[in-house]
């Protein structure tokens, strides 16, 4: 197959003054959070939430920009929320669901760490001005 040589000589775009490489995350909300870095020698786009590291990888092209990887990522999410509702549909019928991934397992933080408790114990509170109350 005929490969596509590889141009050195800029391509300037008219009618576009800024190109937008800040984006609104999709997971945690943050407006301009969401970064596009755009290798167009690797054709891949990459975008990473500055807030919630959330990434995306998306092929590109070109003529791809940051905002064409920003809008098929937020396909993706919205095709995922929709399998996932479908899922979750079909499990409230009673049906065998297969996942297509683990869930991931959240890190359980123990609030009541004694080790933690005992830290924050002012070596000038005596418990015995307590107990005598
Ligand atoms: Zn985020």
């Amino acid at each position: 197959m005929g490969r596509r040589r590889a141009k050195a000589t800029k391509v300037v775009k008219k009618k576009q003054p800024t190109m937008q490489t800040e984006f609104k995350c999709p997971f945690c909300n943050y407006e301009k959070c969401v970064a596009a870095k755009m290798d167009y020698d690797k054709e891949t786009g990459t975008l990473e939430c500055r807030v919630c590291a959330a990434t995306y990888t998306a092929t590109i092209n070109y003529l791809s920009e940051p905002v064409d990887v920003f809008s098929e990522w937020i396909d993706q999410c919205e095709a995922e929320d929709e399998e996932r509702a479908k899922r979750d549909a079909a499990r409230d019928r009673g049906e065998d669901v297969e996942e297509d991934a683990p869930a991931p397992k959240r890190t359980r933080i123990d609030f009541a760490d004694p080790a933690e408790d005992e830290a924050e114990v002012d070596p000038n509170d005596d418990p015995a001005l307590h107990a005598g109350l």
